[in-house]
């Protein structure tokens, strides 16, 4: 039985590589996810039977138990949460899936130091343990305190009694060294521990010091930033896992926290080049640590009809979906209103997509997916842009940020940021329910053009209205 083990290991291993492949294209994402969800059932079965093997004779209630509570936890969860939540559940589990590999790893190491006869994993020294609690309880608590902070900034304050904290950013440049010294602190207290590993005030100092690094590294971040900060959060969950695994000698954690390491790190460089960032300037810069600007113009709105008229003419319409269409849950109403301008006058109708629009990555993607848009009709930003002179009417529905031209000056919390150029299009019609900025806080001309019409409402009030409009037309 035993020669089963390392083969089941090897098994979740190779199903959580191939779903990581299948992940990398929207047609094969979900069977991606089903072979992840495999690997996972094939990891978990292998280490109870290795753990029952091992200790011959488990402690089975305590195993029910967390799972039951788990799953009761999770399924409550996942029926609660609002479409719009998701990216704070996101970040809520990044914090929480560091936070157990740092409880995992401190527990084992408690073990040994309690009980020096305690025999270690094979290969491993005491030293060689404690170094790596150390480290997963940097990267574990670190994520933790970091994630539930970017998860208040992504629900845009903190609300337990009302709201009575705002947006949490701050940035001045003096945080900068205390960021780096913290690190270092750190550091130092795992290379001193080394020489006493039996002495826990070292693990003590390291986790105190974790947290509040985490909070020092991400309360700076805001505006255009937060999508590299929550993916960077991401891939540090699965570096305090890969950790851990040492530390418990489970080759399927140290495989899996690695992958989810190395392709969060990954994301984390896309998300970085799509704000025409670097990870550095993420870090140190905090670009979006500016308050939200007063809106003081005025635009007349136009209806449901005048729009319907207007695209009547189109041979080609983009539209621009953005963090809008989330909170109004339309996008089953835009997939139509792209079927009823295609189908009524053969208009060529594609979809605009930024990579950081809405609240977390790919954001936009699943959720028209989840309304069948085809995917060739997705089109990625840099790819979309050239064809904006060309097209006659760029629908945005809920998009802000993302289409701001104020990213093109060298200022503010959006400054660089490459945008949709949807303000090259020949009109334009917004939809949204004011003139209100968006999530980094940034009036937008683009409301004010000539050529912009503004159809104030919410998102699916609104595009059912112009469906509706265009049916009568
Ligand atoms: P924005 O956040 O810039 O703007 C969204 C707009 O939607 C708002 O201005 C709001 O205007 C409008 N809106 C809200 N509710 C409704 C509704 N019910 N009906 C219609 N409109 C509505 O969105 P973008 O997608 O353009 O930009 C995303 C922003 O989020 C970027 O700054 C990005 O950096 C940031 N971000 C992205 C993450 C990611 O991973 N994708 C993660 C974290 C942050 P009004 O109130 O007037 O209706």
């Amino acid at each position: 039985m035993e020669a089963w083990i390392p083969l089941g290991y090897l098994l979740s291993a190779a199903l959580f590589i191939f779903g990581l492949k299948k992940l990398g294209h929207p047609r094969t994402a979900p069977r991606g996810n089903q072979y992840g969800a495999m690997g996972m059932l094939v990891a978990v079965i292998t280490t109870v039977v290795d753990m029952q093997l091992a200790s011959g004779g488990m402690h089975w209630e305590l195993i029910v138990a967390g799972l039951v509570v788990g799953s009761i936890i999770g399924l409550i969860m996942a029926f609660k949460v609002e479409m719009t939540g998701m990216p704070e559940l996101v970040a809520l589990f990044n914090g929480f899936g560091g936070a157990a590999s740092a409880l995992v790893a401190l527990s084992e190491t408690w073990k040994y130091i309690e009980d020096p006869d305690l025999p270690l994993p094979t290969g491993l020294e005491l030293e060689v343990v404690v170094i790596a609690a150390g480290l997963s309880a940097l990267v574990g608590w670190m994520t933790l305190t970091g994630s539930l902070l970017a998860m208040f900034k992504l629900k845009g304050g903190v609300e337990i009694f009302g709201k009575w904290f705002g947006t949490p950013t701050w940035g001045p440049s003096w945080l900068n060294p205390i960021k780096v010294l913290l690190a270092i602190s750190v550091l130092a207290l795992i290379v001193m521990s080394i020489n006493d590993p039996t002495n826990t005030d070292y693990l003590w100092a390291i986790i105190g010091i974790s947290c509040v690094l985490g909070i020092v590294l991400v309360l700076p971040i805001g505006g255009a930033d937060m999508p590299v900060v929550v993916s960077l959060l991401n891939s540090l969950s699965g570096i305090a896992a890969a950790f851990t695994g040492f530390i418990i000698s489970n080759p399927v954690l140290i495989v899996a926290g690695s992958l989810v390491g190395a392709s969060g790190l990954i994301l984390t460089f896309i998300m970085c080049k799509a704000m025409n960032r670097t990870l550095p300037d993420v870090l140190f810069k905090s670009f979006g640590g500016t308050t939200k600007e007063t809106v003081t113009r005025t635009k007349v709105g136009s209806d449901p009809d005048e729009v319907a008229m207007m695209v009547d003419g189109a041979q080609k319409v983009i539209i621009v979906p953005g963090y809008g269409m989330a909170v109004s849950q339309c996008q089953h109403q835009v997939k139509e209103f792209g079927d009823l301008l295609k189908e009524k006058y053969d208009t060529d109708v594609k979809y605009a997509i930024h990579p950081v629009a809405g609240r977390m990555p790919g954001h936009m993607n699943v959720l028209l997916a989840e309304a069948n848009v085809p995917y060739e009709q997705l089109i990625e930003m840099d790819e979309i842009n050239p064809e904006f002179p060309e097209c006659d009417v760029a629908v945005i529905i809920g998009a802000n940020d993302t289409c701001n031209p104020a990213a093109r000056t060298g200022e503010g919390p959006l400054a660089g940021m490459p945008i949709i150029d949807a303000d090259q299009a020949r009109t334009v019609v917004i939809v949204k329910r004011s003139l209100s900025v968006g999530y980094a806080g940034v009036d937008n001309d683009l409301f004010y053009m000539d050529k912009t019409m503004m159809l104030f409402g919410d998102g699916k009030a609104m595009m059912t209205g112009l469906n509706n409009a265009i049916k009568e037309n």
